[in-house]
């Protein structure tokens, strides 16, 4: 019922010739025609990946948009821009974009808010750190950042969202969290959406995310409650993702 994603983030990494690789390798490969697959892009690739990926049945995503349509903000770019590209999904609230760079709750509403504006479909990133799950706090962390988008967004909208749950601790780290200890989380969430309506609870899209690779992907993605992942480092890797999207 849920159709699975797997989305590549590739951060601040990549090159021109790292999208042509893909786009030759993914025309020539198998890939899974139940499995929606997506490229999350650093924004200067995304005309190039247009071109190069026309024709192929995947996505294209960028990591992040400014909260408003457009004005006086030097280096930011808009949703209206990115669907200019042909760009599907934007990552809001990734843990690099919240400690790095400030993004609160508040930033992130505003940010799902704009790419909803925009016609955009966000993955909205949430997870614990390390000291929160040792301090056993990982369920009311990742509520309450849920809670803090959910709440502000409409019944309509609560449903264009995926969610995608990538402990702190496990983001580019190798430490990836356990299948059992991943699904627990996502159970949790799923019940937390069923309480603002149970359709949610049974349609929302929860994807995993850190550390993800080919050898672990299988077993995390055949949870029940496991949709899809966000894949960083491993998502640079051309046979790496296509085995993960073909894993899925
Ligand atoms: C990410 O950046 O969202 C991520 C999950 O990274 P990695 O797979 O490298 O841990």
């Amino acid at each position: 019922m849920r159709r699975p994603l797997i989305a590549g983030n590739w951060k601040m990494n990549g090159s021109l010739a790292l999208v042509e690789r893909f786009a030759q390798a993914f025309t020539t490969a198998e890939l899974p025609a139940e499995v929606d697959i997506a490229f999350m892009l650093p924004a200067p690739y995304l005309p190039a990946a247009q071109r190069s990926f026309a024709g192929l049945p995947v996505s294209l995503g960028a990591q992040t948009l400014h909260p408003e349509p457009k004005g006086a903000y030097t280096g930011e770019i808009s949703g209206a821009m990115l669907k200019e590209f042909g760009v599907h999904y934007v990552l809001v609230g990734h843990s690099e974009r919240r400690s790095l760079f400030h993004e609160d709750d508040t930033a992130v509403l505003a940010r799902v808010r704009a790419a909803l504006q925009a016609g955009l479909e966000p993955v909205l990133c949430l997870g614990e750190t390390l000291e929160e799950r040792e301090a056993g706090s990982t369920e009311a962390v990742v509520s309450k950042q849920l809670a803090a988008v959910f709440d502000g967004l409409d019944e309509s909208e609560r449903r264009r969202l995926t969610v995608a749950y990538e402990p702190v601790w496990a983001i580019g780290t190798g430490k990836t969290a356990a299948p059992d200890q991943a699904q627990e989380v996502h159970l949790a969430l799923r019940q937390r959406l069923a309480q603002y309506d149970t359709t949610l609870g049974e349609t929302a899209r929860l994807l995993y995310g850190g550390s993800m690779n080919k050898d672990n992907a299988a077993a995390l993605l055949a949870q029940p409650d496991i949709d899809g992942g966000l894949i960083g480092g491993a998502s640079l890797q051309v046979g790496d993702f296509l085995a993960i999207c073909q894993s899925a």
